[in-house]
């Protein structure tokens, strides 16, 4: 019998893999609403336009909701020299009398910023695009960015900062977006984000904090350092992820963190933080927001850079994971299934950290810790359990480079979650 992903025993049980669809988006997202420069109804479009099902807005510490007015000087600041202005562009896509202008007491313009539920009108479509209400608590420790994006909620969420320790802090924030999943009776998606920016949270952290469920295994901001620092023990995305899921599953015998691919952007007229990078697809049975988060709760979803993937599964009696690569022409495609084996090196080692890390030391691990244990070049690779692994995961990888990528050596790839565990 073959079943889809981690969890599809936990799928009601007249519900085949026939029955789900995969649905492409985008968790991490800002706008005017915080730091990102252009208007909230601008960028859904954007992204309906580019063929996402589904969209995120997450703004830091807000929602899309309640009465904000920006001036227009506020706004054009933020855009790049060439090009239209914001302003203008805003109007000739939405026309004159969706935008909102009054003047103000000093006689400038302002410009009253679409709530979600104003611009959901006028972008959704049942069953092709869907827009979901999303926040970026950004909280910190000290020099340390502690943000985690909680996805479907109701209500802002205000960050705590600066408790005991940077798992203390990480742990109370991620409790209130838990306890607001309780209270409203929705789930809510949390994901730890963007591990390496400021050299914030390092693969034990993620691994400790066991109230965490997913994190960012490839984000858009080129500064993420995806591909970690050489300067900076185990600080690559991806031995992040293998640590934190070898700590978790050997020792304290909980469930692995599942990877999410996300923008993070915040320019839209050209410049650094660009949309269109990273993304998820998820494996549901419709385009709604509880479902969606549900699937991915489940992990019936993968990471993407620009790789598509028409099934990934893991049978559960052959204990065989399978994926099916929507191959294009003329790419080559290399799938890597990377995993610990349950023998593996424990001992940790000390080691400096640069002077400008929010801490003295990092810890270094063994090397044998998320170890290539096969690859392929098939379009439908397949790797079988021996039995000695925690867990494995594939990454495939081809030879284009990303169509707009942060840095310009990230290929597009695709991530499953780990299985077998
Ligand atoms: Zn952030
Ligand atoms: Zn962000």
């Amino acid at each position: 019998m073959r079943f889809c992903l981690l969890a599809a025993l936990a799928l009601p049980s007249l519900l085949t893999a026939e029955d789900l669809k995969w649905f492409k988006g985008n968790t991490h997202t800002h706008s005017l609403w915080s730091d990102g420069n252009d208007f909230p109804d601008m960028i859904s479009a954007w992204y309906k336009d580019k063929g996402y099902d589904f969209l995120c807005m997450s703004d830091h510490n807000t929602l899309n909701a309640g009465e904000k007015w920006v001036t227009e000087a506020s706004v054009e600041k933020k855009k790049i020299a060439l090009g239209p202005k914001v302003l203008d562009k805003y109007t000739k896509k939405f026309g004159a009398n969706w935008v909102q202008t009054r003047t103000n007491a000093k006689g400038e313009l302002e410009v009253r910023l679409k709530t979600l539920e104003e611009y959901r009108k006028k972008l959704e479509e049942p069953g092709k695009y869907l827009l979901v209400q999303a926040e970026e608590v950004s909280a910190g420790f000290g020099k340390a960015p502690i943000h985690i994006n909680a996805v479907n909620l109701t209500e802002a969420i205000q960050p705590k900062k600066d408790l005991q320790t940077i798992r203390e802090t990480m742990r109370a924030n991620l409790q209130m977006i838990a306890e607001q999943a309780v209270k409203t009776g929705r789930p809510i998606l949390a994901h730890i984000n963007h591990p390496n920016f400021k050299w914030a949270l390092t693969a034990d952290d993620l691994a400790h904090v066991i109230e965490d469920r997913f994190f960012e295994i490839y984000n858009g901001h080129p500064g993420i350092y995806y591909g970690g620092d050489p300067a900076r023990a185990d600080s690559q995305h991806e031995r992040i992820w293998d640590i934190a899921n070898s700590i978790r599953i050997a020792e304290l015998k909980q469930p692995p963190l599942l990877g999410v691919g996300t923008d993070d952007s915040h320019n839209y007229h050209g410049g650094a933080t660009t949309p269109g990078r990273g993304w998820v697809m998820v494996h549901a049975v419709k385009l709604d927001a509880n479902t969606l988060v549900e699937a991915m709760q489940r992990g019936d979803f993968y990471a993407s850079t620009g790789v598509s993937l028409n099934d990934v599964s893991f049978d559960k009696t052959t204990r065989t994971v399978r994926l099916k690569i929507q191959g294009q022409p003329g790419v080559k495609y290399r799938t890597e299934f990377r995993g610990t084996l349950k023998n593996y090196d424990r001992a940790v080692k000390e080691v400096d950290a640069p002077a400008a890390d929010p801490r003295p030391k990092r810890l270094q691990h063994g090397a044998d810790i998320g170890k290539l244990l096969a690859s392929s070049d098939s379009l439908e690779p397949s790797y079988t359990l021996t039995g000695d692994e925690l867990y494995v995961r594939a990454i495939v990888i081809s030879d284009q480079p990303m169509a707009n990528p942060p840095q310009p050596d990230h290929v597009q790839k695709a991530w499953s979650q780990p299985m077998g565990w």
